[in-house]
């Protein structure tokens, strides 16, 4: 149908490309200002935004298709009235980080290598977060004395091989306070590895300038891991900020969530997986969406991921092909969730096409 000139605006129905804003949006009224929710539905998205913090950045909110209400960047990012449903198997600390914490900031699970969470504040939040009962704006982070005890305890321990710079999203920090803390950690011997787990990349590649890039860089290893689920996510700028940090001597890995309706098809995963490796981006996990409460209408079933695997292995480079992971509730820690190639038996073993084959060795 189409709209005469004396027809008021609709921007819900608008073909028009929205402009993105200036600025990240996080409240429903900045949602609903920008034709990203019915004014109908904002009295109880208020009460999801209550509940589990809201933002979207410029770049997320330029790329939402208004005209396709299961876009699948919007089904990442806008508050949707299903996440005031929890689930009894849902929980609020669905991995059990708590129960490994031994200082603030510090979740040491694994011998050889720490998560530091710096802040617990985000770019954007994800609407499948894990840890979305503990992130939002104004949480704070690590205070310098909080910081100086993490960084003792890592000291301490002459084991730790790795620290995984972690959130929260730490490159939301100012690259001067960034390069305070990778320089402190780079100084501890038996800290070989610093890696960062972050979406800025994607979801505000204006952050990632040349002082954020050496900020990062000392004599240590440093990788940088992106987390992105859908291929549209790596736009030209995200593409050009991962080129920054790729050019400038800084690895990347990617980590995706499986999530229904957003990447939860082998088309749309293989692109994402491609996408990532011609960004020079070897794709590392792909994870089984975690019991986040509120989060049932976003997860897949664990046969439909091994489903994707197989579809990916069978179709796409090796390159492509990260692992599918699940976090164990309570605390375990990860493993992956397959498939297997191998049957029961151990003496076939099934190629990319399905078809069987007798193995003796
Ligand atoms: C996921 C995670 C890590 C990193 O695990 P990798 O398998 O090395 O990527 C480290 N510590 C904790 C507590 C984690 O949850």
């Amino acid at each position: 149908m189409e709209s005469s000139a004396t027809e008021p605006a609709n921007p819900m129905n608008s073909t028009e490309p929205m402009k993105p804003p200036a600025t990240t949006l996080r409240s429903v009224d900045d949602l609903c200002d920008h034709a990203l929710v019915p004014s109908e539905r904002m009295p109880e998205l208020a009460e999801v935004a209550a509940r589990y913090a809201v933002a979207i950045t410029p770049a997320m909110a330029g790329l939402i298709d208004r005209s396709n209400p299961q876009d699948p960047i919007a089904q990442q990012f806008v508050p949707d009235a299903r996440e005031l449903e929890t689930r009894p198997q849902e929980r609020s600390d669905p991995i059990g980080d708590e129960a490994f914490s031994p200082v603030e900031g510090v979740v040491h699970r694994y011998p050889d290598r720490v998560l530091l969470k710096l802040v617990n504040a985000c770019a954007v939040y994800c609407r499948f977060c894990f840890r979305r009962e503990t992130v939002g704006p104004g949480r704070g982070g690590l205070s310098a004395n909080a910081l100086a005890a993490a960084l003792d305890y890592i000291r301490s321990r002459p084991e730790i091989w790795e620290v995984v710079l972690s959130g929260g999203d730490p490159l939301v920090l100012s690259p001067r306070r960034l390069k305070d803390v990778v320089t402190r950690l780079a100084a501890i011997a038996h800290v070989k590895v610093i890696r960062v787990h972050t979406r800025v990349p994607g979801v505000a590649p204006e952050r990632v300038t040349s002082a954020l890039v050496r900020a990062l860089r000392t004599e240590k290893a440093t990788f940088v891991v992106l987390h992105a689920n859908h291929p549209r996510e790596l736009t030209e700028r995200a593409r050009a900020a991962c080129a920054r940090f790729v050019d400038a001597g800084i690895p990347m890995l990617s980590q995706s969530v499986l999530l229904r309706g957003v990447n939860d098809d082998a088309e749309t995963l293989g692109a994402l997986m491609r996408a990532f490796v011609e960004c020079r981006i070897k794709p590392y996990y792909l994870h089984h969406a975690d019991l986040a409460p509120g989060t049932a209408h976003l997860r897949t079933t664990v046969a439909e991921g091994q489903a994707l695997m197989r579809a990916l292995r069978g179709r796409y480079s090796g390159l492509c092909q990260p692992a599918y992971m699940l976090d164990i509730p309570g605390g375990y820690g990860k493993s992956p969730i397959g498939p297997n190639y191998l049957r029961e038996d151990g003496v076939e073993i099934e190629d990319f096409r399905g078809e069987r084959h007798r193995y003796q060795p």
